[in-house]
């Protein structure tokens, strides 16, 4: 009994907590070596990810950087593995964090262990929150949300996406939305876990999804001002202008935003800021990941009956730019390159000249 309020309601440093961190991707490695490196002395945390070189590789490089917790991180081989008491030292997980692309990814692995814990046998004196971070439909979370709740009633699905980006993601500076009134309702062992990863806990409602209903609202501003920011910069050039002393004028205007100078399309702006478009686009926040954040997002307003001036536009040149394989994997700084490989004909007709 001692044990179980000391997780509940305690904020000191002394919680025992077991954690499980399910998609070691792009932000998902960066998340979980937070958790990883702010490990109170009884802790666990298990990682797994269905590319074992994922699971490996972060093991190695975080074990590797701060050895005196490797004895509290072990990886997993499969998601049955998380409730298997052998796997997980006889220790059910209080909390599982989910960081994988899309609805289809979430639903199959919550499905998979709610299944699992039925199958397995689980203690519901100490329920297990699954926390899903990935960005994905409001419809499809409620769904997950609701076969827990129905499954068993003990344990919770909150959406608890975010917004930061990698960059966010590597400095533990992200911030989360939460479908809770306020704060008082979040639980103080899950606010103590957000904090390992983020520096912001917005809750956004009372209704499951409210927290994603707020994640889609943002990316869609995300996805249209980073079309825009592209169309800024190549008219810049197109003028002839010096486009590194343009970016650090925008930097200070009218134009500024997270898509103009936070991820500035412009190499050599801010090298000491390991942007993006230093590296050629690689990594970051992937433009087909914009293209489902959009797509979301306009969905959601015609299920709400609200058109938006700009959402049906903003899709079709997302879905344009996934057409080429080498935009569509790369951050979404890269629609200032894209654009300048595009022209339109005598016609009108849009000639990609990258394009074969
Ligand atoms: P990613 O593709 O880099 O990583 C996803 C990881 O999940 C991969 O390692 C993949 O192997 C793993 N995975 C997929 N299905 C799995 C399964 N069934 N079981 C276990 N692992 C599985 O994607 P990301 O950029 O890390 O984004 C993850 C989620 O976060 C997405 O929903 C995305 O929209 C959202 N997001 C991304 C960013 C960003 O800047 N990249 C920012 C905010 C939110």
């Amino acid at each position: 009994m001692l044990r179980l309020s000391i997780r509940s309601f305690s904020l000191s440093s002394k919680c025992l907590t077991n954690y499980g961190f399910i998609g070691l991707g792009q932000m998902g490695q960066h998340m979980a070596r937070h958790i990883y490196d702010n490990l109170e002395s009884n802790d666990k945390l298990y990682v797994y990810d269905t590319v074992a070189s994922c699971t490996t590789n972060f093991i190695k490089n975080v074990t590797e950087n701060k050895p005196t917790n490797s004895s509290q991180l072990k990886g997993l081989n499969s998601l049955q593995d998380f409730t298997n008491n052998s796997k997980i030292d006889n220790k059910q997980l209080d909390f599982i964090i989910t960081m994988v692309p899309e609805g289809k990814h979430v639903k199959s692995v919550v499905k998979e262990l709610v299944e699992s814990y039925k199958k397995n046998g689980y203690n519901n004196q100490i329920p297990t929150t699954f926390i899903d971070s990935s960005t994905i439909d409001i419809p499809t979370s409620t769904e997950i949300h609701e076969f827990v709740k129905t499954e068993i009633p003990e344990f919770d699905f909150i959406d608890a996406p975010v917004s930061g980006g990698v960059a966010g993601a590597r400095k533990a500076t992200l911030s989360f939305m939460l479908s809770r009134d306020s704060i008082n309702d979040i639980s103080p062992s899950l606010v103590i876990l957000l904090n390992k990863m983020g520096k912001n806990i917005f809750p956004c409602g009372s209704k499951h999804g409210t927290g994603l209903a707020a994640k889609l609202s943002n990316n869609y501003l995300l996805a249209i001002t980073n079309i825009a920011v592209a169309d800024s910069f190549q008219l810049a050039k197109a003028f002839g202008l010096n486009l590194q002393n343009y970016a650090k004028l925008v930097a200070v205007s009218t134009g500024k935003s997270w898509a103009s100078v936070d991820n500035c399309p412009i190499p050599g702006v801010y090298p000491e800021n390991n942007l993006p478009a230093d590296v050629g686009y690689k990594g970051g926040f992937i433009t087909k990941l914009t293209r489902k954040d959009v797509t979301l997002a306009t969905q959601s307003a015609k299920s709400k009956d609200r058109f938006l001036f700009l959402g049906e536009i903003g899709q079709y040149w997302y879905d344009k730019a996934c057409e080429r394989e080498d935009i569509a994997n790369r951050d979404l700084g890269v629609f200032f390159e894209w654009l300048g490989d595009l022209q339109l004909n005598e016609k009108g007709e849009l000639i990609d000249e990258k394009r074969k």
